[in-house]
């Protein structure tokens, strides 16, 4: 039997949900950005293998990453919302669009909803578009659009969401629709999603994250998880100190502390030389800022990619005292 959905309904995470005063619970980090999914009856056209909700994907449906998203009525949510974006306890909506035929017009129906009631800035997750569409979105409110690249190489992107996995993505388009992105959008308001742990090496990652800087868009990095139901079901999480080097290099290239050019890998393509000086690298890691959640502002999806339990890839609030001097072990300091 087929659920009421959007335009009735929408998915929010279940910790949106408890900061929007939607469910009851106790959460060990909030969510400082409300995470909302477009909630259909139907799979995502797309077919990424990491992804529950691709077409292929035995995964469910109610699944994003490790994340679970009950419905809501939509009306409800805007509401919650309001509340929580007057409190200063969220600070950005982020958008799911998924990838279906509707997927346009069902957004700008939301945006043009939360934006008649709320000025907050709104993030929109989504498959590449052109110029026009995307002219629409931000006229509508939409302050950041982000194109997932996922994949740092061309090779693995057509092996998790490209042609050999029956996907419909290119990773020529995907990078020419994050610069066109940048033109409606600017420089800087324009976001992609790099994971870390598909097969590339950390040397192809850094390439990675130095395109997205040289051409505007920031980068924000996840751990592959993998997923019940999902192609990609029996492949390992990344390895934690390769994980925080990427983190580090991530850190020091996006605050322009760094280029690619100036940094060293060996022969397996890890990072061996950061292109600054061993204090530069020590205050960085003593900052606890590298290994913060990255993505749009205000973003910091918290258990996103993580059990509560650890490893914690990704911290959604400051670092204490103990973790970053574990971090520290880790990379070797
Ligand atoms: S970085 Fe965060 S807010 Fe931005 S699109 Fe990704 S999940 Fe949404």
């Amino acid at each position: 039997m087929s659920e009421t959905c959007f335009p009735e309904r929408l998915r929010v995470s279940t910790g949106s949900a408890i900061v929007l005063g939607l469910l009851k619970g106790r959460l060990d980090a909030k969510p400082t950005t409300a995470y909302l999914l477009m909630c259909r009856n139907e799979k995502c056209s797309a077919n990424c293998g990491f992804c529950p909700q691709a077409k292929d994907s035995k995964g469910r449906a109610d699944r994003l990453s490790r994340v679970t998203w009950p419905t809501f009525s939509t009306e409800k949510v805007v509401t919650g919302i309001q509340s929580a974006s007057k409190t200063g306890t969220i600070k950005r909506v982020c958008i799911q669009s998924l990838n279906y035929p509707e997927a346009f017009d069902d957004v700008l129906f939301l945006v043009t909803q939360i934006k008649s009631r709320i000025a907050v800035s709104i993030s929109v997750s989504c498959k590449p578009l052109n110029k026009q569409k995307m002219e629409k979105w931000a006229e509508a409110g939409v302050n950041r659009v982000s194109i997932a690249l996922d994949a740092a190489t061309e090779d693995v992107f057509n092996d998790v969401k490209g042609r050999n996995i029956g996907g419909p993505y290119q990773w020529e388009k995907q990078h020419e629709a994050l610069k066109e992105a940048t033109d409606v959008f600017g420089k800087g308001s324009v976001s992609t999603h790099l994971i870390v742990g598909l097969g590339e090496t950390e040397q192809e990652l850094c390439q990675s994250i130095q395109w997205c800087i040289d051409s505007g868009v920031y980068p924000g990095l996840f751990a592959f998880t993998p997923i019940s139901g999902t192609a990609l079901e029996s492949k390992s999480s990344p390895n934690l100190s390769s994980y925080r080097r990427v983190q580090l290099a991530h850190y020091l290239l996006t605050q322009r502390k760094t280029r690619l050019e100036n940094m060293g890998f060996n022969d397996e393509g890890h990072i061996i030389e950061f292109g600054v000086s061993k204090e530069k690298v020590l205050e960085a890691i003593e900052s606890g800022k590298p290994f913060l959640t990255s993505g749009c502002p205000g973003c910091n999806r918290p258990y996103y990619n993580e059990r509560p339990s650890g490893p914690i890839y990704n911290y959604p609030r400051q670092m204490r005292q103990k973790e970053i001097e574990e971090t520290k072990k880790v990379l070797g300091f």
